[in-house]
């Protein structure tokens, strides 16, 4: 299949000017499905321009406007989940569980983050006999969001949902490599009557299209997820013009294990911390800090659920975990894993390219979940982010050597801990430096609540009423009474 209007400009489906194309790589197989025309400078200047223009159109339409839209838009999602999942599975690799369960969060998170908008009111200072004084809530203006390709529709959405229920307009840019299921979503734009230019999709790479979204000096705000060094040189382009900068970075999250916890759920739970999305997930657990008296018994438990995981093509029902997203990810990958086992780390489980007696996905690019013990802190497999499904055990004896362990990263993203013992948790909750502490339930989360990520792992909230007042800035008025 050849994509070529692959940018939605103004309204409009836009051939790029280039004519460049590349290559579409079903991840499971390796084979080519298709080629995508890729735009460039050209297409995002106009996108920012048509944005721009349409600033005023979108504010004055009012709240309930947009909230029809809006609804009409979580509605035809709805309605398109199959193809979601069809599309997203082939072009990222995901099972189509996970699509399912992203579109069910899109849905729910557009309609909550519409009453959330209604909370976006400012307050009236009637103290003084000869002024009243008051603050009203705007947008922000042009808000550009740019995504990563490991969760590229609720990534990109959780940038867009809040932009435009802000009343901003909205420049989108998805990963090259995974641009699919954004075109899919401008479709349904198209049909959800959205003004021309409140919303506009421009497919291409982060240096011909990127960078000139993220210079531009009509932009008033970057949404930007994607790695730490990439979130650096977003946040250098923003200064020309002091732009508002919301940055999801990397991690390098701990997963705290005590020898009180309940150990089967701490197993289960770091299944899922270091495998779901076969580890292309920000949130996910690659330094796991067990106490040393259950340190054995939990690495080989671990690995031996590690064995029974069904690896696969997404589009395949039985699916737990997909490939990674393309070849250079999968060659990232793998070189962790062969500097962990050519610096002597000792490798317990997995370690290799996954081989399958279906030939056709042994072109996939397929890695075994990957374990291993007694890890050099100095070792680059401890202190960077691999994004992949390989896990480093590190042992401890102390509260205090624990608490020492999970803090040793530039990164502050997430962390887990699992004991029963209350007191314990909280002091280690409350020393941990990152944004998210899960204890006991990894992934688990509360309607309504925000999070940022801590040192390198980004910065500005995201979620609730609190990601959602990013979107907007306030004036004050002072009227002589
Ligand atoms: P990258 O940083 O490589 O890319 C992210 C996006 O930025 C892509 O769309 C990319 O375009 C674009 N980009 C690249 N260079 C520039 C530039 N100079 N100016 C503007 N945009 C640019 O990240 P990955 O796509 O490799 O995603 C993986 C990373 O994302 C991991 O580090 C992961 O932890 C992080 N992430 C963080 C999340 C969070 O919420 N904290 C959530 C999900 C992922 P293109 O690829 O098309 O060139």
């Amino acid at each position: 299949m050849k994509y070529k209007m692959t940018s939605y400009i103004g309204g409009q489906w836009i051939k790029p000017q280039k004519e460049e194309v590349m290559d579409l790589i079903d991840p499971a197989t390796g084979t080519k499905f298709g080629e995508i025309f890729m735009s460039g400078e050209y297409e995002a200047k106009e996108a920012i321009r048509v944005a721009n223009d349409a600033k005023q159109v979108w504010w004055e339409l009012g709240h309930t406007m947009r909230k029809n839209i809006m609804y009409k838009l979580a509605k035809l999602i709805e309605e398109n989940k199959d193809d979601f999942a069809e599309i997203e599975s082939k072009n990222q690799g995901m099972p189509k569980a996970y699509v399912y369960d992203d579109i069910d969060f899109i849905t729910e998170n557009i309609k909550k983050t519409l009453e959330l908008a209604t909370h976006l009111t400012g307050s009236v200072y009637d103290l003084e006999p000869y002024v009243r004084s008051y603050n009203v809530v705007k947008p922000i203006g042009v808000c550009v969001v740019i995504a990563p390709w490991n969760f590229p529709l609720v990534v990109g959405l959780q940038g867009i949902i809040p932009a435009l229920a802000a009343g901003n307009t909205v420049v989108f840019k998805p990963s090259e490599f995974t641009p699919l299921s954004a075109i899919k979503l401008f479709e349904l734009i198209d049909n959800a009557g959205f003004p021309k230019g409140v919303v506009n999709l421009v497919v291409g790479d982060g240096y011909h299209v990127g960078s000139h979204l993220t210079e531009s000096p009509l932009v008033d705000k970057i949404t930007f997820t994607g790695s730490t060094k990439t979130g650096g040189s977003v946040l250098k382009a923003s200064v020309n013009n002091f732009k508002s900068v919301n940055l999801e970075l990397g991690g390098k999250n701990p997963f705290v294990v005590f020898e009180d916890a309940d150990f089967d759920a701490a197993i289960a739970n770091c299944v899922a911390a270091v495998t779901t999305n076969s580890g292309q997930l920000c949130v996910s657990s690659e330094r796991l800090i067990v106490e040393n008296s259950i340190k054995e018994k939990f690495v080989t438990s671990l690995a031996k659920a590690f064995s029974e995981i069904r690896l696969g093509r997404g589009s395949d029902s039985s699916t737990e975990i997909g490939p990674m997203v393309n070849k250079s990810h999968f060659d990232r990958v793998m070189e962790y894993i062969s500097h962990g086992i050519k610096t002597n780390q000792k490798l317990v489980y997995g370690g290799k390219k996954a081989v399958f007696e279906d030939d056709e996905l042994n072109g996939g690019y397929f890695i075994e979940p990957t374990i291993f013990v007694d890890i050099d802190t100095n070792s680059k497999l401890w202190k960077e982010e691999i994004f992949g499904p390989v896990a480093v055990v590190k042992g401890f004896d102390t509260l205090d050597e624990a608490v020492l362990l999970a803090n040793d990263t530039d990164y502050g993203l997430s962390s887990g801990i699992f004991t029963e013992d209350r007191i314990k948790a909280d002091y280690v909750a409350d020393k941990i430096e990152a944004g998210i502490v899960w204890v006991n339930c990894y992934y688990a989360g509360s309607e309504g609540a925000h999070v940022m990520g801590w040192k390198n792992s980004g910065q500005a909230y995201q979620g609730g009423l609190r990601g959602l007042k990013a979107y907007t800035k306030e004036k004050l008025i002072n009227i002589k009474k």
